[in-house]
């Protein structure tokens, strides 16, 4: 039980954290820019590349893709049905934190139906032309913190650090995949299975 007397929002990561299998592959297979995508994702895990420059790119390679197709296709990704459920039923404590584009990502992230925040561009002829912002996870953080939330971030990945270290209470999920090394070491729970996920955000609602 949380005893504190400050509400709490549980902001969470999308990608592997939300759906059960990761946006970009999704879109690089269905639109056949696996070959392109794979070694820029290689060349970021092994350090060579700054995320942001990472995220740059990528945005460069399918940016050129149909937007409205995307957003589309993103929106049959595939969900932890019980952490779903229990956004849903929390959904003014919930809210989502993801670096993906809002064009892509709006229609999924409509369907989960809680607050969002994403990275914007301007889109022209149903392309992306122009990346405008990257979202900073730690910026969200720090702006319910203000509004006086005690926040819990729950991510798996190393563009979640930032905000895990902001956070009250850092959640890492290893239900896709293995969180990032990164992480550990500023988690407080470590968590690798959807129902022991949904009972710990029970027990700190
Ligand atoms: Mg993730």
């Amino acid at each position: 039980m949380n005893t504190d007397t400050k509400p709490v929002m549980f902001i969470f990561d999308l990608d592997g954290t939300v759906t059960s299998e990761e946006t970009l592959p999704l879109i690089a297979n269905h639109f056949k820019v696996e070959e392109e995508i794979e070694n820029l994702t290689k060349e970021t895990i092994q350090g060579n590349i700054p995320f942001v420059e990472s995220f740059i790119r990528r945005v460069f390679i399918l940016g050129k893709l149909p937007v409205s197709e995307v957003a589309d296709l993103l929106e049959t990704t595939k969900l932890y049905p019980h952490l779903l459920e229990f956004i849903q039923t929390h959904r003014d404590n919930c809210a989502i934190a993801t670096g993906n584009l809002e064009c892509w990502s709006y229609k999924l992230l409509q369907k989960i139906g809680c607050a969002y925040y994403c990275s914007d561009s301007i889109v022209e002829n149903n392309k992306v032309v122009k990346l405008t912002k990257i979202l900073r996870k730690e910026q969200i953080v720090e702006n319910y913190q203000q509004e006086g939330y005690k926040v819990v971030f729950i991510g798996d990945g190393n563009n979640d650090l930032e905000a895990m270290r902001v956070a009250d209470i850092a959640i890492s999920v290893g239900t896709t995949h293995y969180p990032s090394k990164s992480i550990l070491p500023i988690t407080d729970y470590l968590i690798f299975n959807e129902e022991a996920l949904c009972r710990q955000l029970s027990q700190l609602l």
